[in-house]
Order: C-alpha cells, then structure tokens, then sequence
C-alpha cells in the first residue's frame, strides 16, 4: 500500500537527509564503530545542516517546524544507510532532552541550552537508569539535596547513558525527597545537570552492536548543580518523564518500522541474485512465503506508525498507543531482521552485511526506551486497571 505521510517538502528533506548521509556519515562510520564514538564535528555539521532541533521555536535558535514527519525521514534515511548509531544518539538528544526543556524548562534553561543544541555546538544526553533501577525508576537512588544557598549536590551513579562521554550535559533523574526504600510519584525532579559541574564518566561499556555511538556509566560525587538547572519545579520529575514518553517510544517505533523496511529490501535484492539448486534463493516458496510475511507485516506497521505519527502532530497521541506502537514495531524490527539474516545464509553472519548490524541493532529495540514487558504492562492496565492494593507504578 502507499504511504500517504509525506509531502513535497518531506521528501526534499530526504534529499537533504541522504546527502549528509553521503558526504558526513559514510566516509567516517566504520572508524566511528571501531572507536565506539562519533566526532563532534558530525554534530555541529548536523546543526549547519538544520537537522537537529526542528522543533525548536525560532526565538531559540531552531526552525519552529514541530512536523515530526521531517524526524521520521531523517530516521529513515540514517537506517537506509545503515547508520543506526547516528539515529540513536540523535534521538536521545532530539527525542529525549529537547521536548523536556520545550515543556518545563525555565526561559534561563532554554536561552542557555537550546541555540547550543540545534546549532550541535552541546550533545546532551538522558542520565534515567541506574545499576538498581532501570524499568521502575522509582528505585532510582541518586540523590540531590539543598544546600544553604539553594543549589543542589547531586550523589550517585547511571549506567547504560547514550551520549555520555562525549556530551556536554545530562537530564538527570534524582530523588529528592530525602526518603530511602522506592519512591513516590513525587519523589523525584529532573536536573540539566552540567558536566562542566564535575561529573564524571566511567567505563565505556561495550555494546554487541551500534557502535558508533558511546554508552557509558556516569558518576555524580558532590556535584554542585545551581538552582536554575532544576528542570520545572520540584518533585515533578517522574511526571515529566512520563509527559514526554510518548514521544520517546514514538521514536523507537518509527525507527524500528525503518530498519524492518530497510533489512527487508536488500534481503529481497539479495536473494533475487543469489543462486542454489540452479534456481534463485528468490525462487524457493519457503524465501516467497518468508518475504510475502514480512513484507505485510512491515506495511501493517508503517500503518500504524504513521497513524501515530499523525496524532503525535495533531497533540492526540496517548502513552497507551505510544506503547502500543513501540511494542508492535519494535518486536517486528527484531523479528524481521532474525529471518531476513537467515534468507541471506552464512552472508548474514559476516558483519560486513548490512543485515548483521542491522539484527545487533534491532535487539535493542525491544529493551531501551522501555521494555517489551513494560509496554504490555502499561497496554494490560488500560484494559484492566489493576486493584490498588496490586497498583505497581513503572513510569
Ligand atoms: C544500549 C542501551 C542504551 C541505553 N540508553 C539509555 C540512555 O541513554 N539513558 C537511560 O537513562 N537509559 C538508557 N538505557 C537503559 C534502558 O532504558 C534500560 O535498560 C531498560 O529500561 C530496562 O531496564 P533494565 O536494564 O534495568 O532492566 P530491568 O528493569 O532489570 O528488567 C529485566 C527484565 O525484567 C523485565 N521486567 C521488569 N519489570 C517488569 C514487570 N513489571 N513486569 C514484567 N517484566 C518486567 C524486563 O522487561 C526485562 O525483561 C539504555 C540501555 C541500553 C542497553
């Protein structure tokens, strides 16, 4: 079926989007996956090219275009070149951090940090899970209390953070109600917190696929963050971060639906060339069936992707279809790229095929931005809220 997402100016966009693709991202990306990082300057060549922060009103440096159409087609291109790792950290920056200084950002936060991330000149990141706590964030331990001037000192530990040794800054989750044992929905605030403050970053931890992008552990150890880089007000953290998921899990699902579409066209490429038995893989009904499956499946998931898409513009996209459309894509993603890595034989194994990275990428898919088991868990409980005695309460 056709897609009916896009329009003219959309598709100018993936002009703009495939051509950074060529000329910024290809020529360095196998040596950005050997060194587990990408350079700064792709960021700020991003930011000159105007694909960071769309939706960053004018005043603040960006385009004023909230069209998350234009995100989808940047996705789409970075998994056409199979360039997932750009796509993530993207993402963290773009999907994650920016729609939460957007909405509960002081004008001082947003003057400060906003120019600075659509222009590329800061990479920032999301500083959510800890060693302890990862789907239920109401186990987060780390700690922010007042000190006598009003600011914050900040103690404790993340891990798994995207960006975290080469950004400037992360949005940091801490408790801070002074209270011990799992928190309450107003246990928590959000904190812009500065590296420049002192925090420090450990090992880099080495992934089974996206390399090019840098996951680390972060270490807070008395850092003093001002009072002006608390994000909104106090104790409402946990209630932003949910405001915002939506958004997150929209993003992981558009990326997912992209890397299905991506794997499955060169696998029908490849098997429509490669021979056995004196006949085309292609020519096998068991390769017909498998592709005739995937296919369907990829284009009942653009569906209902794009109807996500659509509402998330109209302001009309709920957590409970976010989840619906992270759960469904995500686990098509994994699914898709498992058989279409088969279909290609022992090819499929060798990591100089686009498939191979593409199924490391794609198991990713189904755990961060919430897992699999918790977008079941938030769907269940729109379909049968749970008794408040059993009320479990993952963000
Ligand atoms: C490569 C990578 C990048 C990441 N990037 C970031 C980042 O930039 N910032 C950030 O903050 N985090 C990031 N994460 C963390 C990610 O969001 C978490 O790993 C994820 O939310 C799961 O948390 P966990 O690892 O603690 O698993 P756990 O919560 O320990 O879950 C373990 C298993 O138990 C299941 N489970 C948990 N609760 C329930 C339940 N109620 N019902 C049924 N099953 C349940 C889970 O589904 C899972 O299968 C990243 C992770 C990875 C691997």
């Amino acid at each position: 079926m056709e897609r009916t997402l896009f329009e003219e100016d959309h598709e100018q966009f993936r002009d703009l989007a495939r051509e950074f693709n060529q000329r910024e991202v290809a020529p360095g990306y196998p040596a950005w996956e050997a060194d587990h990082r990408m350079p700064r300057r792709l960021w700020k060549a991003a930011g000159e090219q105007g694909l960071l922060g769309l939706a960053v009103p004018e005043e603040f440096g960006g385009a004023g275009i909230p069209d998350y159409r234009y995100r989808v087609v940047l996705d789409e291109e970075f998994a056409r070149a199979n360039h997932l790792a750009v796509a993530l950290a993207f993402h963290l920056h773009d999907d994650m951090v920016l729609p939460h200084l957007l909405a509960y950002g002081s004008q001082d936060l947003k003057e400060r940090w906003l120019p600075q991330m659509v222009s590329g000149d800061k990479v920032t990141s999301v500083a959510w899970t800890e060693p302890g706590a990862g789907s239920d964030l109401r186990g987060i331990r780390t700690r922010a209390v007042r000190t006598g001037d009003g600011d914050w000192l900040l103690n404790g530990q993340k891990t798994f953070i995207g960006n975290g040794i080469t950004g400037d800054a992360a949005l940091v989750l801490a408790r801070t109600d002074g209270g011990t044992g799992r928190g309450g929905s107003r246990s928590f605030s959000m904190f812009m917190v500065e590296k420049t403050t002192g925090y420090s970053t450990g090992r880099q931890l080495e992934k089974m696929g996206l390399n090019a992008s840098d996951t680390a552990e972060l270490f807070f150890d008395n850092v003093v963050v001002p009072a002006g880089n608390l994000v909104g007000e106090e104790g409402r953290g946990l209630e932003y971060a949910a405001g915002q998921l939506p958004q997150g899990r929209l993003a992981i699902a558009v990326a997912s639906s992209a890397v299905a579409r991506t794997v499955y066209e060169a696998t029908a490429a490849y098997t429509a060339e490669r021979g056995a038995f004196g006949a085309r893989i292609s020519d096998f009904q068991n390769t017909r069936f498998e592709l005739a499956d995937i296919l369907t499946e990829i284009e009942v998931t653009e569906s209902y992707v794009d109807s996500a898409v659509q509402a998330f513009n109209a302001g009309t996209l709920d957590a409970v279809s976010a989840a619906k459309a992270k759960l469904w894509a995500s686990e098509r993603a994994k699914s898709v790229t498992d058989r279409c890595l088969q279909l290609h034989g022992g090819y499929g194994y060798i990591m100089e095929y686009p498939v191979a990275q593409a199924f490391l990428a794609a198991r990713l898919l189904t755990i961060f931005g919430g897992t699999s088991e918790i977008m079941r868990e938030v769907i269940g409980r729109s379909i049968t809220p749970p008794l408040p005695q059993h009320g479990k309460q993952n963000p």
